[in-house]
């Protein structure tokens, strides 16, 4: 029998209304299970593991991510896949986090969550359930059949490093502006299985180790001195530039001299586009020439939840910083098109 272990995080599928300040808080998975009667008509074994304490996904950090992926390390062998539930707002950076941190992963790890609680007449959350353990039960030639972190929700299935929540009302939250979904369920569950990762052939191995003393930096017309030097000349490693377009960004002198300042004191940094859709392409405009022959990353079509987590894992592994910087501008989990 298929063995599924849900691993239940906490977030809105789970919440139910304080009854003193009438906002929204997560309760514990005993509700989850009387609200879908279906999960005891499934044919799989399944088990729960609860976070204590349970959580609103704003709370999410690297601690948080480690402890999870610690969880699968632990019992991986025990497992055919695992259903994380998890509030939407922070999932697309739990996923590309736990993308990163789970090497050769050969089992399906798929988060979902709702945008309304399991209680609530008019709930997504039975549907996002029941077909993420669906998925995570699927075998092809008697291996799973998505062996990658995915977010499932509302009929579609996302690589996980690829997602973004874009909604914060429709059932339709998040979307995959630069890499074709997996799966869609509809009467029957389609997979595209071009686009999903191949069976590994290493060894799985978790690492877990993030340094998240990363500073962000979105530029806009009318961006000040005050406001760029403010990261620019701060304590982080690196710097994460929200650019225009396709890479670009003001040529203002003040501005290029205060990237080199901090490139001159070793701080990496890492240029993604403010558009969601397409990629940054250094040296295709003049405003980007510069950056292109300063040395500044590329981050192609990264989407910003992927950057970041991406880059706190790496600096988190002790490379250098050539060796970082080699490693953001290739994928290493198909979070970028190069
Ligand atoms: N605030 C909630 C959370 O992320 C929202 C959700 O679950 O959709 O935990």
């Amino acid at each position: 029998m298929t063995k599924i272990l849900i691993i239940y995080t906490g977030g809105t599928i789970g919440m139910v209304n304080d009854p003193l300040t009438g906002a929204l808080i997560p309760f514990d998975f005993k509700q989850i299970r009387q609200n879908v009667p279906e999960l005891t008509r499934l044919n799989y074994h399944l088990d729960v593991h609860s976070f204590d304490p349970i959580l609103d996904s704003s709370n999410m950090n690297p601690i948080i991510w480690a402890e999870l992926a610690g969880i699968i390390e632990r019992t991986y062998h025990e497992y055919d896949g695992f259903v994380i539930l998890h509030g939407s707002d922070t999932m697309a950076y739990t996923a590309s986090a736990l993308s990163f941190m789970l090497k050769n992963l050969a089992k399906p790890v798929v988060l979902t969550g709702s945008q309304l609680p399991i209680g609530e007449i008019r709930t997504d959350a039975k549907e996002n359930l029941i077909t993420a353990l669906e998925i995570v039960a699927t075998k092809n030639n008697g291996l799973a059949m998505v062996p990658e972190v995915c977010i499932y929700f509302d009929y579609q299935l996302f690589r996980g490093n690829r997602a973004i929540k874009y909604n914060s009302e429709k059932f339709e939250a998040f979307q995959s502006p630069n890499y074709h979904i997996l799966a869609e369920a509809g009467v029957n569950l389609s997979f595209y299985g071009n686009y999903i990762h191949h069976h590994p052939k290493g060894a799985f191995q978790v690492q877990s180790d993030f340094n998240p003393n990363i500073g962000v930096l979105k530029l806009y017309p009318g961006i000040t001195p005050q406001a760029v030097q403010a990261i620019t000349r701060s304590s982080v490693d690196a710097i994460v530039l929200e650019t225009f377009g396709s890479g670009n960004t003001t040529t203002a002198p003040w501005f290029i001299q205060s990237l080199q300042e901090a490139l001159d004191q070793q701080k990496l940094i890492i240029d993604i586009s403010q558009c969601q859709g397409g990629s940054v392409e250094l040296g295709k405009y003049e405003t980007s020439k510069k950056l292109q022959q300063m040395g500044i990353i590329s981050g192609f079509d990264m989407t910003f939840e992927a950057t970041v987590t991406k880059l706190m894992y790496l600096m988190g592994q002790r490379y250098s910083n050539v060796e970082i910087a080699a490693l953001m501008e290739q994928s290493l989990r198909g979070e970028l098109t190069h």
